[in-house]
Order: structure tokens, then sequence, then C-alpha cells
């Protein structure tokens, strides 16, 4: 490691106007801040070249080697601007550490872990501007990493490039929270042992596309994936871990048997519940299990977790000859309370007990009133 201090390169900025409008109702993924991050690697230098630079397209070889090969991984974390108007992110270091895990299985470079959080701090004070202030919004954070050596042959690539976009965000449904129903996949899969499911990595969700489509085709919002030998003992989602409640008030999860992503969120709820004294099974949990639970009446929710929509409840699982179905009652009673509880911490409504959470900006003079009044 070379330099830890970025430099900055400041950006024409959006005028505060337009960057208003865009903030009333941003959308998920949409829209993106005036700052980007960069980082460069190669084997000779380490990392090197430490830049905040206006945000843009960047210049690439055709030949570079992610274009070819997909060695490319990413995380996702939100700061959240609090209602003294201060802002916040939520277990940055835990992403910087789980960016460096996914690092390794496609043989990128670690980065130092600090360099990863100084990044995420220095965008987001620098674009605080943009971090949205409405209900439930929040600025999402894209740090990825590329190899980008100009070369065909199949080896890890010797120069790559981290860098971190940031995109302000509403809430995730514009409905409120509604349970969604999830599609089965039977032939199609997105990772199995000893493949890349465990990492973050563009190429896990290039394989999840199809059965996403087919999902949808059967009226299915998002996807449920097991292990592809059995087609029973469950994984996750396309890009969320998975709950189920049993009427007892244990919570059930996979573990993580190496095709699951260790999900941060799943993590914190696992805490949350053993808090509020709810017992956490994490062991192979089949589709078998479900089906049976549902039908004799003790497996009451099922809910998926992520960063990006943080709890969807979920109504029913569909295959092509049944469907496991919780019926019109509308999200679980623990599903929203856990809901509740992480939201209320990352919005500060909620004591930070587990010490989550990372002050970025100070409260803003005269913001708490201005908040108190909304
Ligand atoms: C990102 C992701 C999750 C959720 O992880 P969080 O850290 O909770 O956001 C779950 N599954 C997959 C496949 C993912 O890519």
């Amino acid at each position: 490691m070379t330099d830890l201090a970025f430099t900055h390169t400041e950006a024409d900025r959006l005028p505060a106007a337009e960057r208003e409008a865009l903030l009333a109702d941003p959308g998920f993924g949409n829209v993106f801040t005036d700052h980007m991050v960069s980082v460069v690697w190669t084997k000779d230098a380490g990392w090197h070249d430490a830049e905040v630079i206006p945000y843009g397209p960047i210049q690439m070889d055709p030949a570079s080697s992610v274009l070819h090969y997909g060695q490319e991984i990413f995380e996702g974390l939100k700061a959240y601007r609090r209602a003294d108007g201060s802002i916040v992110t939520f277990r940055p270091e835990a992403n910087a550490r789980r960016l460096n895990e996914s690092a390794v299985r496609l043989a990128l470079p670690e980065i130092p872990e600090e360099l990863f959080v100084a990044g995420v701090r220095e965008l987001v004070r620098i674009d605080a501007d943009w971090v949205p202030s409405g209900y439930d919004q929040s600025l999402y954070l894209r740090p990825f990493m590329i190899a980008d050596e100009s070369f065909l042959g199949v080896r890890a690539a010797e120069r790559a490039r981290f860098m971190i976009i940031a995109s302000p965000a509403g809430p995730y449904f514009s409905g409120g929270v509604k349970p969604v129903s999830i599609w089965l996949s039977r032939d199609l899969a997105r990772a199995g042992r000893g493949g890349t499911g465990a990492a973050k990595c563009g190429g896990n969700y290039a394989a999840s596309l199809l059965p996403q489509q087919v999902a949808a085709d059967n009226g299915c919002q998002q996807v449920l994936f097991t292990d592809s030998a059995t087609v029973d003992t469950i994984d996750e989602l396309g890009g969320m871990n998975l709950f189920l409640v049993r009427a007892d008030g244990t919570l059930l999860t996979p573990r993580l048997n190496g095709n699951i992503l260790d999900g941060i969120t799943r993590r914190s709820l696992i805490q949350l519940a053993k808090d509020r004294g709810h017992a956490v099974e994490e062991r192979d949990l089949t589709v078998s299990e479900w089906r049976e639970g549902v039908a004799a009446g003790t497996i009451t929710e099922a809910f998926a977790c992520g960063t990006a929509a943080v709890i969807t409840p979920i109504r029913q699982l569909k295959s092509e000859d049944f469907a496991i179905d919780f019926g019109e009652s509308g999200p679980g009673e623990l599903t929203m309370a856990l809901r509740e509880e992480l939201t209320g911490i990352q919005f500060g409504t909620r004591e930070d007990r587990h010490g989550w959470l990372s002050q970025i900006t100070e409260p803003a003079a005269g913001a708490a009133e201005t908040a108190a009044a909304r």
C-alpha cells in the first residue's frame, strides 16, 4: 500500500434545484451523484492513485480482461441521513472484509480495509447533499472491482481497478412492504459445490437472469435457488438470503454452505432476533420441510433479506407442480418487527446496541427542528 490519501478533482455539480427534483423520487439505481472513487492496482506497484473524480464514463481497452472473462466483484451498502441531519453508514468494515473474501475467490487483489472504508467516507462526505432525507430513503453505495489488464490470455489479471459509485435510492417498494411470490428454480442454478456462490460477483448475477425471467413469466417477483443436486436443500434468492419463522418464534435460515452469500443483513437479523430471545437455527433447510411445516401450521412466516430491500416478506413459493402459500394475511409479525428494529437502528430511532453505525458527517445546525417539523 503506497498512499491512503485520496486526491480530489471537483466535478461540475448538478444545480441544487435539479438535484432536489431527482431526490424527490429517485427510484432504485437510476440516478448517480456528482463524484466517484477510483483506485488502481498493479501487480508491481500494488494499490495507488486513490482519487475522487467527477462521475462519468471510464476509458477501457476492448481487450480488458473483465470484458472477456468476467473477473469482477462488488458490494452494496447504504448511507442514511438521520433526523438531526448527520449521515451514518452501516457496518462498512463488514463489506470491506467480504469484498476481500470475494477477491480471493475471483483471483483479484485484496484491498486494505481502511482504504475501502476511507473511500466510502470520502465519497459520502463530498456528495453529502445527495443523501436524501425522505422516508425510507438512503444513498446506496456500490463499491466494485474489475480486472482491467489488456490481455486475452486466461490467467488472473495483473492490473485491477477499485471504484465506488453512489446512487440515491427511495423505498424499494413504492406501495409499502408487500409480500411477494417466489419461483422455485429447478433446472437453472446460480451456484454449485466449489463454484462462486459464496462470492459477490457479477457472474452469479448473470447466471440468475434467465431464471429470473422464468419466474416473471410465472407471475413471481424473485427466484429461490436450491442445491442443484437435491433440488430440495434451500440456498437463497438471486440476491437475498432466506429466513423461515416457526410458530414457536424460532428463526430458520440456511447455514453458510459455500453456495450462499454471507449477507450482512442476514447476520444482523440473526443477532437482533437472538437479542429478542428468539432461537435461531442455521442449518440445512429443505423445500419439503417448508411445505410440510406450512401444511401443519408449524411454519408461519417467510422472508428474504438484503441491503437493498432490507426485508421482503414472502407470501408464496411456486413451482411447476405445487405452491406453498401463507394466504392473504400480509407480512408476518416477526418479519415486520425485525424490519422495524433494523431500519430503526439505521435511521437512529432505535439504540445502536452493537456499534454497527459509523458516523460520516456531524449533525447539521438547526436540522433537528426541521426534521421534527417534517
Ligand atoms: C448482496 C447479496 C445478499 C445480501 O447481502 P447483504 O450484505 O445483506 O446486502 C444476499 N445474496 C446475494 C447473492 C447477494 O449478492
